[in-house]
């Protein structure tokens, strides 16, 4: 059968893994086919992940904002929700980003390609648009194609109520009662945003903590502060069962610590995200995929195929879109012939909740459980002035270092703007640092950022009494 099309390198799926895999390949002057089964690109992150959360969490913020301001004498009233217009906000937000990226596209003269590919042999992919099905012939490909949520079997997914994040965040209505089935950092960012929203809203996670991936300190200044503001937070509880009813979902729990009520208004399910690897054909190509769906790579990206790559939430956890991009990057540039790896020592977390919670490297429990000689400089918010200053004293900031070298192996940190100000460990655990790099070098003051030359100099007893 005749080529459709023929390419060098074709990118199956265009979210940040594929559209980064697909611009470096053009860039590197590589003939390069971007398939999509969607009318966007962009994937996940852009259209229905990271970028549609940030948006709506940041009017949660100014939301919590406004009220916080409320107790130093500033009023502003009980907010108007116009939920059309945040919406149209949010909708806007995505756009300008996906659009981006379709003139980005067009600029470097990658040609995207609309369908759902299927590998039909290891050369060959097949792709069933709206107008038809068309084949294309690559020398080598870069398989992105992403993850979607896991859907927990037993629930009435046909009915409207019960939702996974992409339905929570079209943001239909502001539920009353609303159940946040997991408590990770996707549940727990959506649960920020329709609290703020004026959603009475329960959390159940089935293990013995919030968002099980981070230090138990790390995430107890959230813990508190959501426990004041939500209906419930119940930990060790299992659900197992949701039926759909006039007035509501009814949902039967199991575990100590069940919640009082069991009929809500709305179900979100945020228990995990598993990969597509399973749904593109991939035997036809000779690529090996886990029962779950994940495929293995090395170090370059390439999978059991020499001329075939896997990038993104496919390959494995974290699960994170600048993983993804990272990756993409370094398949981009084996398929042009460099000797790119991906080599990151960290990559570093973040829940875009309030306060923010983002840890890098090495965890407390992880050394513990790997029995690493670690040990732990912490500077608490309390003691710094701007955050005394903007009234969120709860946070802190936790370095991990290596007790015989002192360099830097891990950081966690909780508080406003915990996301951005973790970079700064994600630089110092590549480069190697020591406490004393650290600690010496100067923060600008008042910020935030002063935290973490103070958490060092804590660990290097440079300072003793927290000024
Ligand atoms: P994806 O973004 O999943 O893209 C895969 C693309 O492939 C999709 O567009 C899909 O339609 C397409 N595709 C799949 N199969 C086929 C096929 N057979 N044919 C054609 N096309 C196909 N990560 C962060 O780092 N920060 C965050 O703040 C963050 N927030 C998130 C919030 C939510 C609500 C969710 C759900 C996720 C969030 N993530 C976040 C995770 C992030 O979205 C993913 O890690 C990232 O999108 C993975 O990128 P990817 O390139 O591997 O695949």
């Amino acid at each position: 059968r005749k080529a459709d099309i023929t390419c060098q390198v074709l990118v199956l799926g265009s979210g940040p893994g594929g559209y980064t895999a697909a611009f470096r390949a053009a860039d590197l002057d590589q003939d390069t086919v971007l398939v999509e089964r969607y009318g966007s690109l962009g994937g996940v992150c852009l259209n229905v992940g990271c970028i549609p959360s940030k948006a709506l969490l940041h009017a949660a913020a100014v939301i919590e904002e406004a009220e916080a301001i409320a107790a130093h004498g500033i009023s502003f009233g009980k907010p108007k929700i116009d939920l059309d217009k945040l919406r149209d906000f949010k909708d806007k937000v995505v756009g300008k980003l996906t659009g981006g990226l379709a003139g980005m596209a067009k600029q470097r003269k990658v040609r995207t390609v609309q369908g759902t590919g299927t590998f039909v042999s290891p050369h060959e992919l097949e792709v069933e648009g709206a107008d038809g099905t068309k084949l294309i012939r690559f020398e080598k490909a870069i398989i992105a194609a992403g993850s979607q949520s896991v859907k927990l079997p037993m629930f009435p997914w046909d009915d409207e109520r019960i939702m996974d994040s992409t339905r929570a965040l079209e943001l239909a209505d502001v539920p009353k009662k609303l159940l946040v089935v997991g408590g990770g950092i996707i549940g727990l960012e959506m649960a920020t945003v329709y609290a703020a929203l004026g959603s009475e809203v329960t959390v159940v996670e089935l293990m013995d903590q919030l968002m099980p991936g981070a230090d138990k300190d790390l995430v107890k200044p959230l813990q508190q502060r959501i426990a004041k503001r939500y209906k419930g937070i119940h930990l060790k509880t299992k659900v197992v069962e949701a039926k759909a009813q006039k007035n509501g979902i009814k949902v039967t729990f199991e575990g100590d610590d069940q919640p009082d009520g069991s009929i809500f208004d709305r179900v979100l399910v945020s228990i995990g995200r598993s990969p597509n690897g399973n749904k593109i054909g991939a035997d036809k190509a000779g690529v090996n995929v886990s029962e779950r769906g994940f495929i293995a790579v090395d170090r370059q990206m390439r999978t059991n195929v020499a001329h075939i790559f896997a990038i993104g939430d496919l390959v494995g956890q974290p699960m994170l879109a600048h993983k993804a991009t990272h990756e993409g990057k370094v398949a981009a540039e084996v398929c042009a012939g460099m000797k790119s790896q991906f080599d990151a020592r960290v990559i570093p977390s973040v829940a875009y909740t309030d306060p923010e919670i983002a840890w890098v490297g090495v965890t407390e429990r992880e050394a513990k459980e790997k029995g690493l000689k670690v040990g732990v400089g912490k500077f608490p918010w309390a003691a710094s002035g701007r955050a005394i200053g903007i009234d969120r004293t709860e946070g802190f900031t936790k370095l991990i270092f290596d007790e015989d070298t002192h360099r830097i192996v891990g950081a966690g940190i909780v508080g406003p703007h915990a996301g951005d100000l973790i970079s700064e460990l994600a630089l110092a655990i590549e480069m190697g640092c020591e406490a004393a790099d650290i600690g010496l070098t100067v923060h600008p003051h008042p910020t935030l950022s002063e935290s973490v030359g103070m958490a060092a100099e804590v660990y290097e007893g440079t300072i003793t009494d927290l000024y």
